[in-house]
């Protein structure tokens, strides 16, 4: 039954910007603070205290726009959305409806969909609400109240989990590669709403759809989307109807419940807010957003191709976040060798990256010791074991590489004296291996440096321990 039917999804992203300020007075835009620390007349929400728009916010909102291809508005008005919930004290969110900031836009699926995007507007967080069950009643931070919030709504082009999950990191990625956010799921600093909908195959009406709320990583994305289109096309097979209404997703119970039948926006009654002017946004202004608007994954992916011939694959991994292509620049600025710097990220930081919840890869290493590394493989002056050693003592602290290594004696060489005792040694205790030299000389020789390194416990220097052993196994060859 259920190969029968299609799911319809519009998606609806909140992302909080990176600004100074918040969005209509100037406390501290700030997560983590002592709660109620960041608060005035204007971000609390008291009657009659009046707000003024920060230009940052509305740029960085441009900004997200470019990412996605919007037009920008000329005009933009902020309208009031009334509500009654205690997590706003006026009753009214600042927020825009007709004329919002950015306008239509879209995101390519690597299946070659694309997926539109209706617009992103600029509007106020709300206060955040603190349950705990050891006390009786809520207590309320406003630290939150004020922050700017974008909103970006899709339309109903996505069809399955899998293609709003893709949607979903992509959008992110942009506004992290742009600076305009941070989008720390886990602080609330991105969230989603999931409205969906199911119909017959080849329908050309949509759905009744509800609304998901509360979905705070793509994983719970993903696992409501998969519960609620089995749950309408049940219903619907069952000969009941769906009703619009929002719905709590509760990712530990897997299942998500009735919260409240749909809101409408004529319920809200927006109006233009009379505290706040129209914005005019100049050419100008989206001239300089443009021009400021960094290099963005894609673009990142293709030029270290075309510029260091990295294969695709691994221009990819690098790019899937922002602070890997960072570290990876940075660490080849530093050695000219990003083809070495590219495998090593690959091969070694990225999975101790993955032994670690919620880091970024400058917390496994700095770019200065990886460009340490780096070059003490390729110059020799670190053995490959070492090297490796190293990087595991170094990693997630703030310790020196090269001070590390210094200290641990793994670039203290041997002297050449040194070195030619050893080499004397494994020629003494090796007869048979050097009776073989004149028959295998690669293969003997690649005995000997074994034997020298494993003696050496790695200390003897590379290419001075080659050219010994060639010199001294020469002799034996006739
Ligand atoms: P509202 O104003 O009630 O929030 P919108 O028209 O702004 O409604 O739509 C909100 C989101 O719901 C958009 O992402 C839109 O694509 C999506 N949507 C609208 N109708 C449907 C539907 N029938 N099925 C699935 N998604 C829908
Ligand atoms: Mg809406
Ligand atoms: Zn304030």
């Amino acid at each position: 039954m259920f190969s029968d039917y299609e799911v319809v999804i519009g998606l609806e992203v909140h992302a909080e910007l990176k600004t100074k300020t918040k969005v209509f007075c100037s406390c501290k835009n700030e997560f983590g603070s002592e709660p109620n620390s960041n608060c005035c007349p204007v971000c609390v929400g008291m009657p009659g205290a009046l707000p003024v728009l920060s230009k940052e916010a509305v740029f960085l909102t441009i900004k997200a726009g470019l990412t996605i291809g919007s037009q920008i508005s000329p005009l933009a008005v902020f309208e009031r959305k009334n509500y009654f919930y205690p997590d706003l004290a006026k009753a009214y969110q600042i927020s825009q409806l007709e004329k919002p900031i950015c306008v239509g836009g879209g995101i390519k699926l690597k299946s070659g969909k694309n997926i539109r995007i209706n617009r992103i507007h600029l509007e106020e967080d709300a206060g955040k609400l603190i349950h705990k069950s050891e006390v009786i009643g809520t207590f309320i931070d406003y630290n939150r109240g004020g922050v700017p919030l974008i909103e970006m709504v899709t339309e109903p082009d996505i069809s399955s989990a899998e293609e709003a999950v893709e949607f979903l990191t992509k959008y992110r990625r942009n506004l992290i590669f742009a600076s305009v956010a941070d989008c720390k799921m886990q602080e609330g600093g991105m969230r989603c709403d999931v409205n969906l909908s199911v119909r017959k195959k080849g329908d050309k009406k949509l759905g009744t759809r509800t609304e998901m709320k509360n979905l705070n990583s793509f994983k719970s994305v993903q696992r409501a989307i998969t519960y609620e289109a089995k749950r309408q096309i049940e219903e619907l097979e069952k000969g009941n109807a769906i009703r619009q209404e929002t719905r709590k997703w509760d990712d530990n119970k897997n299942r998500s419940f009735t919260m409240r039948s749909k809101e409408e926006a004529e319920d809200y009654r927006y109006f233009p807010d009379p505290d706040l002017l129209p914005v005019r946004i100049s050419e100008k202004t989206i001239t300089k957003a443009k021009a400021e608007l960094p290099e963005l994954s894609e673009q990142k992916r293709e030029r270290y191709v075309r510029e260091f011939s990295l294969p695709k694959y691994d221009a990819e991994i690098l790019t899937n976040e922002l602070d890997t292509a960072l570290l990876f620049e940075e660490a080849s600025r530093l050695t000219n060798m990003p083809k070495q710097v590219s495998n090593f990220i690959m091969t070694y930081v990225l999975a101790k990256k993955k032994e670690r919840d919620n880091l970024s890869v400058f917390d496994v290493i700095s770019a200065d010791n990886l460009a340490y590394i780096i070059k003490a493989i390729s110059t020799n002056e670190l053995t490959r074991p070492n090297a490796l050693m190293l990087f595991d003592m170094v990693c997630f602290t703030d310790k020196d590489a090269k001070s590390e290594a210094v200290k641990s004696g793994f670039i203290s060489k041997l002297s050449e004296a040194e070195l030619e005792s050893v080499v004397d040694f494994l020629i003494e205790q090796n007869a048979q291996a050097v009776k073989d030299y004149k028959l295998n000389q690669v293969k003997v020789e690649n005995f000997f440096m074994g034997q020298l390194m494993k003696q050496t416990k790695g200390k003897a220097d590379v290419n001075k321990g080659r050219t010994l052993i060639n010199e001294k196994l020469q002799k034996y060859k006739n």
